[in-house]
Formats: C-alpha cells, structure tokens, sequence
C-alpha cells in the first residue's frame, strides 16, 4: 500500500495522475513513443502546453482578464529576480513572512530599493505581520501568500492601490480567492502541481514593458508570453503532469471543492494538535496555513516511540524544515483526508501509550 505521503515539496500527487503519466512515459497517444522523446514543438506536445495554461487561467477565473499564463523554468527561486528584473523600476514593497520572502527581498536588492513594510522574524516568523503600511509610491508590493516552512498562511491580502505580486507556490489552486487582485502570480510545479522543473507565473500583461533597464530575452516575461512558454524547450515532463493535475482538479469540481476537503483536513489536525497534551502548534492559531501543520513534541523524550509509531503506520514526510525542527504535515491538494486521519491516529496512540 502506498504510504501517506506528507512531504512537504516535491510532494503527494493524485494517484491517478501518476498512472496517467507513467502511461505518457511509456506510450504517449498511443502513438508508440514517449512523452519525453517527441519534439516539444510537436503538436501533440503544443496541445498539452496550450491545455495546460488554459486550465490553469480556467481554474482560477482568469479567463479573458488581460491575464497570461505561462510555464517557465528555474523553480519559484528564479522568479525572486525575474519579478524585479521585469517590474522593479526604483522602489518596491516586500513583507517578510518567512524564508521564501526573505530570499525574494534579497535578489530584488539587485535591482533597485526594497522597502520591507514588516517582518516577523524575531518571532522565528510564526505569524503573519498585520496593519503595516503600504507606501503609494512603489512599482509593486510583493508577498507569499503561505509560508511552507513555518506553517502561516495569509488570511486577508492587504488592501491598496498599489501592483501586488505573490508567490503562492505552496497554496495555488488550494482556496477560493479572488485572483484577479494580483498581478503576478507565481508558483513552483513541485507542490501543487506536479513534478519540479516547471514555475506556473499567471501575468496581468498590462504591467509589462514599463521598467527602462534592457532584459535578457531568457528572463524577459514578454518573450516568454510571445513564444507561448516554447522560447526554448520547456520542461516537458513536469508540464504534462501539471497539466493532468489541473484536468483532476477541474474534474473534481476545481477550487471550491478541493477547499472544502483542505479546511475538513486542516481542522482535523489542528483539533488534535490543540487537544492532544503531548504536542503544541508553532504558528499563531490565527495565521495557521491550511497547507502546512507545524507542531513539536512537548517532551522531546518522546521523539522516538513518536517515530516509531509514525513508521509502523506508513507515515512518510512529517520532519520539520532544517532550520526550524520539529513537525510538518503538508496536507496539499491531492492528499486525502484519510491519510490525515492516520496520522491522528497515531498522535492519539502516543497519548495512550504514554
Ligand atoms: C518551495 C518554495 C519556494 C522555492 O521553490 P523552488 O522551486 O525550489 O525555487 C519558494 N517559495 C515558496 C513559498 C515555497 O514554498
């Protein structure tokens, strides 16, 4: 049996997808190659990239919007410069929510001031800051709407006038939002999506074209909208499989059912970690990402039979970030709400045996 699978990135695919995608590894089309040694200007190829963009604009309501979808490479850490590369003029907003921020705040320094509106960092970044200021004259406020690593999510996106930018590689496609807020959008494949090696960025195309600097026709969103994500050869594999993961997601009933079945599995977890004595929740109670439980043990004598238990019960991903410790449950879109059961089970187990 498959285990229960809460890696936090890469991470759990739906199970059908992988058999979908093992298929297209073997026959693609029924056409007696694979999907990994036909041309990507192939047609087949050119139909699976069109798809997959066009699924993704469907399934967040941004169809005819002025907004383009394209699949880039470099991972969600490429858009940190591509972002200011394209957009920052002189001045932008960053909030500094975590280390994926933090990391976006320092390559935008390449290009020009940051002006970092608050951070939560001397709280080992548990929350998320609120009721700061957006200065008004900033060529774009950038934010990260959940933050993998310390398990906050933003609940309410800021109000204003000014362009905003959000890296949501880790809650896309997770909850009912209103997208057309956001100018860009960015995401790494790897965690709701598909497999690495491909970044989702969603353009308002309107926003272009406005910084002076030359741009490097690699790192140039406008070349990459123009050549319709095929500049050069795209990563095929993590493409396709994006595509399947949005053609399960639409099928499902996109975005307000896979809600409903992420806020059923984050409450499971979190009334336990509330209830259950032997552990605590890392993130303030009011930020706590929907994504990704962070918790500890309270006695760390226990990490053992902890493991032990999580082991004997199929459990697989549920170590902490490196730089912060502890647990992590990352409960993405294609894990199912009986494998966050299990995992319950096994907290309520440590309880007893205790
Ligand atoms: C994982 C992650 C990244 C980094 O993604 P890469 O594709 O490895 O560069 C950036 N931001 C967030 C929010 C992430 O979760």
């Amino acid at each position: 049996m498959k285990k229960h699978n809460f890696s936090a990135g890469p991470c759990i695919l739906p199970q059908s997808v992988i058999e979908q995608a093992a298929t297209a590894i073997l026959n693609f089309n029924n056409d007696n190659l694979s999907l990994i040694e036909i041309s990507h200007r192939s047609k087949p190829f050119v139909a699976v990239m069109d798809k997959a963009c066009k699924l993704a604009l469907e399934i967040l309501d941004l169809e005819n919007k002025g907004y383009k979808a394209i699949f880039l490479q470099g991972g969600a850490s490429m858009q940190f410069l591509m972002v200011a590369y394209n957009l920052l003029e002189k001045k932008a907003a960053y909030l500094d929510t975590g280390t994926w921020a933090n990391n976006a705040i320092k390559e935008a320094k390449n290009f020009g001031q940051v002006i970092e509106v608050a951070s939560s960092k001397s709280q080992k970044y548990n929350y998320i800051p609120k009721n700061f200021t957006i200065p008004t004259d900033v060529d774009y406020f950038h934010v990260t709407s959940n933050n993998t690593i310390f398990g906050t999510q933003i609940k309410e996106f800021p109000k204003s006038n000014v362009s905003l930018i959000c890296d949501m590689s880790s809650d896309i496609f997770s909850r009912q939002l209103d997208f057309s807020k956001f100018d860009l959008i960015y995401a790494g494949a790897q965690k709701n999506m598909g497999p690495a090696g491909a970044t989702l960025v969603v353009i308002k195309e309107e926003i272009l074209g406005k910084v002076s600097r030359a741009i490097p026709s690699i790192l140039d969103y406008k070349v990459h909208i123009s050549k319709e994500s095929m500049f050069n050869t795209p990563p095929v594999f993590s493409v396709y499989v994006s595509m399947l993961t949005l053609e399960w997601l639409k099928n499902l009933g996109g975005i307000p059912f896979i809600e409903t079945v992420n806020n059923q599995k984050a409450a499971l977890i979190y009334n336990e970690i509330d209830r259950n004595p032997l552990f605590v929740g890392f993130a303030a109670k009011e930020d706590r990402s929907v994504m990704n439980a962070t918790f500890n043990l309270i006695d760390e004598s226990l990490k053992s039979t902890f493991e032990t238990l999580l082991n004997e019960a199929g459990i697989s991903g549920l170590s902490g970030h490196r730089s912060v410790g502890g647990y992590r449950a990352s409960m993405y879109n294609a894990l199912p709400l009986y494998s966050v059961q299990a995992l319950v089970d096994v907290m309520q187990e440590l309880e007893r045996s205790f």
